[in-house]
């Protein structure tokens, strides 16, 4: 379907234009197209590097809006301009959202049947086509390089740019291939986006593409809208069903480290009537694509999906990340989280976190490398930088100061607000364990009194003072450190050793079945001349943010919810994602303005010309309750 009219210029030579007319047209493409009344600062760059032919490294925090950047530079200059995007399921998202606003784009991918493959190629030709999709891996297909330098491809944006460089966290060797593009396209500009580069996968970045003189766009990596929260694991099942019900009848994903525990946590889930699912690469493909379409189209509620997995799943209005255990890195972690209040709603991202994991991902890492064909060199550099990426996220999780200056000085930016209002520290949630210092000496000297032959879980239950077979066999019932800690159950007091174990009060030995032993600064800890503060592991008490309020601000919550179903029917009947047909912004608005008109429509952000066409009455009928 064609999208609306547009005064287009007549070749890319017209670029040569003064810089004002292109904007205007710019302005008025955005509100024709996209209900958008301004770009962002960073995307009115980018776009005109990319109408100057200028190659680009753009660097801009999920949800900030990199796709625009490669999407509206072909409406200016009527050309086919080509994305290479790492997942499939990302390619038709974004197909999908763009057909709804009438756009001409369209995904070559492994996943078509031939009738589809030739309808797209012949679009191609016939040069109707604005964005055409592809994999990285389709490009070493010579067929396709011939056909794209046959209707001139101009411009690539390469997506996820990130994955060529194994500085990163998330390398995929077939993106090495796109260095070939420059040597085909010698004339064409390449335009990389990416969401997480540290400044050595930004330099790996520009020299694996051959960009030339690129224009390096850096956005804020801050997330303003995203509430960050890390607490202590206790209990993943009830914490994590506490959690989610701060976010009943909202999308939500929830993320474990292991396949099992996310088909456990699902079904605990389900069995509470949660309406949740598990998500990993170990299902069939049919069932995963069955899930990614019930959570798009809000059949279902909750994603319970693993860490490495989860790049398909994407939804604009998802409300709550929840980690039950430790991502590997901070890059994943920032990418993972930014899922997270796309629209640019709060949203809500919390971390159980336990040091237990810290140790089950170095084994892990070990185990992987050693199994791997790396030689022995190599597999040690790759382990030692997985191990740094690990302890980055560590200390992420262990500090106590604003998680938003964190994460912002991580990614190599200083954060200038001294309170952020939007993370656990800012909020005053966390809260110091009672008497720190005298319960870690408690500890500490139980280890002592062990000989330092025991794992962390023997310990906590000779401090509870419980009647384990273990205990009796030992003798540890007679110990002077038996039931120091009899207030505390297991899962705290394991906490609490953990807690030691990571601001290195504790030392522990490697290997299968580690023990906990004793270091320089237990010894001082035990004579007095040290102190430690241990956060309380019960802790959960929430605050309700500023921005979260913000967003609610006069909003008819009932109409909201009637918008809800009514999109849920639409997407239903056109097996399509919800938030390509309105994302919750848009919904969220017109439930606060109540637009009675056509023209009052126009003016709600995210309705354009084609969503009126589309839309309009049924959304003028709901608002005016004259329907649902
Ligand atoms: P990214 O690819 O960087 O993660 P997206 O391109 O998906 O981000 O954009 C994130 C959200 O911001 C989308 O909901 C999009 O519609 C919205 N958006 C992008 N640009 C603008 C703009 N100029 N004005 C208003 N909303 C925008
Ligand atoms: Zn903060």
């Amino acid at each position: 379907m064609p999208g609306p009219a547009t005064s287009l210029p007549d070749s890319i030579s017209s670029l040569d234009a003064p810089a004002e007319p292109i904007d205007s047209r710019i302005t008025d493409m955005l509100s024709r197209w996209w209900g958008f009344d301004q770009l962002r600062p960073l995307q009115a760059e980018a776009i005109h590097s990319a109408l100057d032919g200028r190659d680009s490294l753009v660097v801009m925090p999920t949800g900030g809006g990199k796709s625009l950047c490669y999407q509206l530079p072909p409406l200016v200059t009527e050309t086919t301009d080509v994305v290479i995007s790492p997942l499939v399921a990302l390619m038709k998202d974004q197909v999908d959202s763009l057909e709804a606003i009438g756009y001409p784009a369209a995904a070559l991918h492994s996943g078509l049947s031939s009738e589809e493959r030739t309808r797209i190629l012949n679009r191609l030709a016939a040069g109707e086509l604005r964005l055409l999709f592809t994999a990285p891996e389709r490009l070493v297909n010579t067929g396709l390089l011939d056909m794209l330098a046959r209707v001139g491809v101009k411009r690539f944006a390469i997506d996820e740019a990130h994955c060529i460089s194994h500085w990163g966290h998330d390398f995929r060797p077939e993106y090495r291939q796109m260095s070939l593009l420059r040597e085909r396209f010698p004339s064409a500009s390449l335009h990389a986006f990416t969401a997480t580069a540290t400044p050595r996968v930004r330099d790996d970045i520009i020299s694996q593409l051959h960009l030339r003189n690129p224009d390096v766009l850096l956005g804020t990596f801050d997330r303003p809208n995203l509430i960050y929260r890390v607490v202590p694991r206790t209990d993943r099942i009830t914490q994590t069903l506490h959690i989610l019900g701060r976010h009943a009848g909202e999308a939500s994903i929830v993320y474990c480290i292991s396949r099992k525990e996310t088909e456990r946590l699902a079904a605990r889930l389900a069995a509470e009537g949660l309406l949740a699912r598990p998500y990993h690469a170990g299902l069939d493909p049919e069932e995963r694509r069955k899930t990614q379409d019930a959570f798009a189209r809000e059949t279902i509620d909750v994603v319970v999906a693993t860490v490495a997995f989860g790049m398909g799943i994407d939804r604009s209005d998802v409300r709550l990340v929840l980690h039950t255990a430790l991502p590997k890195s901070l890059e994943a972690y920032q990418q993972e989280t930014g899922r997270s209040g796309r629209d640019g709603l709060a949203a809500e991202c919390v971390l159980l976190y336990s040091s237990a994991d810290v140790f089950s991902w170095e084994s892990l890492v070990r185990k992987s490398a050693l199994e791997s064909e790396l030689e022995s060199t190599q597999a040690e550099a790759l382990i030692a930088g997985q191990i740094q990426h690990l302890h980055a996220m560590r200390r992420y999780a262990q500090a106590t100061r604003c998680r938003h200056a964190a994460l912002s000085e991580y990614f190599g930016q200083a954060y200038g607000s001294v309170s952020c209002g939007a993370c656990d520290v800012c909020l005053g949630e966390t809260e110091s364990f009672p008497d720190s210092t005298v319960t870690a000496q408690k500890i500490v000297s139980c280890v002592a009194r062990v000989q330092e032959r025991f794992g962390v879980r023997h310990i906590c239950e000779v401090l509870r003072g419980a009647k384990t077979d273990g205990i009796t066999r030992h003798g540890h019932d007679r110990l002077s450190t038996f039931g120091l800690l009899p207030s505390l159950d297991q899962r705290a007091a394991e906490n609490l050793v953990h807690q030691l174990l990571d601001q290195g009060m504790l030392a522990r030995s490697s290997g299968d079945r580690p023990v906990v032993m004793l270091n320089d600064y237990s010894w001082e800890l035990l004579r007095g001349t040290r102190s430690v503060v241990l956060q309380e592991p019960r802790a959960g008490k929430t605050r309700a943010p500023k921005a979260d309020e913000d967003d609610w601000q006069g909003v008819d919550r009932d109409l909201f919810e009637r918008m809800r179903k009514w999109r849920r029917h639409v997407a239903e009947a056109r097996g399509k994602p919800a938030w390509t047909i309105f994302d919750d912004k848009s919904l969220r608005a017109i439930a606060r303005e109540k637009p009675a008109s056509p023209a009052a429509l126009l003016r709600i952000k995210g309705i354009g010309e084609k969503r009126l066409a589309d839309f309009g009455t049924a959304i003028l009928d709901l608002v005016a309750g004259r329907s649902l």
